[in-house]
């Protein structure tokens, strides 16, 4: 048996300071700490025989003895313990005096086990004992492309940071191994459709009618509905095509949620897989990703007009054919007959610097152009189907190369060729283009996967999309609906509905 002790900390209790209008506990966090600690001991195959608390204590003050760390102290020098367990060096010190006294019993005990659940702290090596060092003298500085770094070389230990405290994942059962019986493959059916022009609300919607609500603690009785950033940090969880994820402690505190496709963990360029199954396959989950990402970016940019309209299919494709202004869907009024029979029309507005000349009922005006794009697919589909020229892994020879730099530089650095500031800008800067270059492919599996799907099951999946599903796909076709300008009262007239498609580029 090689016994060691458990040390865990937080410096503010939040539950002890708010008169309990936060759903935590007293002491809750160390314990989830200590939860972690419990796995990692297993792992390791040592026996946690004496536990260090110290909730709401901070590390940080010189002033403020922090009683079971010096007793840790004592513990370690006297050989009680020969070890020390700890959830993330920054738990364990935030001062160079103490991280000088913790390494100096571990540099006299090479046999001692001194290791972090999150961010790969490993005080047995003197590598690890410099880190310490480095990140106490650095004080409440974030060093958290360091950790990062370290974080990656510790892929067993990678994604526990992540899951730390947390529910199981939807779409997987309690060993967080096994997929969920009915969860992943409602999971896996909204990832495959996102591509498709299926929108995160429409998903969220969905959801909500099948009973889903929020995963909470016991305390929450789940009257709330989920939100939609909730259902969004799912679908883009890189988890579910299997990939392994690091969320650094300074992400962690940030109150807004991480955009976990940045997360993943790479080993020589690529994603290190976690032992659960997956759900989707990487190039589905890419597709998804580049698909919301692109949203986000349209809806940033104040292009969200065309693809956040989901209610009328034509909005933003539809134009007047007199002066090309996008026609607007607009309600007939109440009571009239057009109201019972149409409901609503499509109309240029002179209100939004349209001429006014052109309305028309919206609902036959989009069956006709519902038939005119399907029956092109059936057209299109006699056709031979094209060899894809999209190279998806045309960066992939960049992405070793910059993880082959990041190790060049952290070599250097150890050789004290460089500064650790040095070394963390050029890191970073690494880290920026690797994490556009995954962008950039991401995007190009996006296309590849939205072309492979324009394929029969399309028509026989048609009836069942959405609006914006269909939208998706019409606009991949239809460039605009130009709609002529026709004599009051006149009966609708197909022939007034000119079809603008596309022009294929390649
Ligand atoms: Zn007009």
């Amino acid at each position: 048996m090689h016994p060691v002790g458990a040390y865990a900390r937080v410096s503010e209790d939040k539950a002890l300071k708010a008169n309990a209008a936060d759903w935590r506990e007293i002491g809750e966090q160390v314990a989830e700490q200590f939860k972690d600690m419990d796995e990692v001991a297993a792992e390791l195959g040592v026996t946690i025989t004496r536990r260090y608390n110290d909730n709401n204590t901070p590390a940080s003050n010189p002033h403020i003895t922090r009683k079971d760390f010096e007793q840790a102290l004592v513990d370690l020098e006297n050989g009680t313990i020969r070890g020390l367990l700890f959830y993330h060096a920054d738990r364990l010190v935030r001062q160079e005096y103490d991280a000088a006294r913790i390494n100096r019993l571990f540099q006299l005990n090479p046999k001692y086990v001194g290791r972090a659940v999150a961010g790969g702290t490993d005080l047995s090596t003197q590598e690890g004992r410099s880190m310490l060092t480095i990140q106490a003298t650095m004080g409440g500085m974030e060093v958290y492309n360091t950790k990062r770094r370290v974080a990656r070389k510790n892929k067993g230990l990678a994604e526990r940071g992540h899951m730390h405290g947390a529910p199981r994942p939807f779409g997987w059962d309690e060993d967080r191994k096994t997929l969920h019986a009915t969860e992943a493959e409602v999971l896996r059916k909204a990832v495959l459709a996102i591509p498709g022009g299926l929108t995160v609300g429409e998903v969220r919607k969905q959801w909500i009618d099948l009973g889903y609500e929020p995963t909470r603690n016991k305390k929450n009785t789940g009257t709330q509905a989920l939100q939609h950033s909730t259902v969004e940090a799912r679908l883009v969880n890189p988890r579910i095509c299997g990939y392994r994820t690091y969320l650094p402690q300074s992400e962690r505190r940030d109150s807004k949620k991480p955009w976990m496709p940045d997360f993943v963990v790479y080993k020589d360029g690529k994603p290190v897989m976690g032992d659960w199954e997956a759900i989707v396959s990487p190039e589905e989950w890419q597709a998804c990703v580049a698909t919301i990402e692109e949203r986000k970016t349209a809806r940033s940019e104040g292009r969200a007009a065309h693809t956040t309209s989901a209610k009328y299919l034509l909005s933003g494709i539809a134009r007047c054919g007199k002066c090309s202004f996008p026609l607007m869907s607009n309600q007939y009024s109440k009571g009239t007959t057009s109201y019972e029979r149409y409901g609503y029309r499509y109309a240029c507005l002179t209100t939004l610097g349209g001429c006014g000349g052109v309305t028309r009922v919206g609902p036959p005006m989009e069956e006709l152009v519902e038939e005119a794009f399907l029956l092109e697919v059936r057209r299109s589909l006699g056709m031979v189907v094209k060899e894809e020229d999209v190279d998806e892994t045309k960066h992939d020879v960049r992405l070793a190369e910059i993880d082959q730099e990041i190790e060049e530089v952290n070599e250097r650095r150890r050789a004290k060729r460089i500064s650790m500031g040095t070394a963390l800008d050029m890191i970073e800067e690494l880290e920026g283009e690797r994490d556009e270059l995954n962008r950039q492919r991401r995007q190009l599996v996006a296309a590849k996967v939205r072309r492979q799907n324009a394929s029969p099951s399309l028509l026989e999946e048609w009836k069942g999309y959405t609006v914006s599903q269909k939208k998706a796909r019409l606009r991949e076709s239809v460039r605009a609906v130009m709609v002529h300008p026709a004599g009051r009262g006149r009966k609708f007239d197909p022939s007034l509905i000119e079809l603008v498609w596309v022009e294929d580029e390649q």
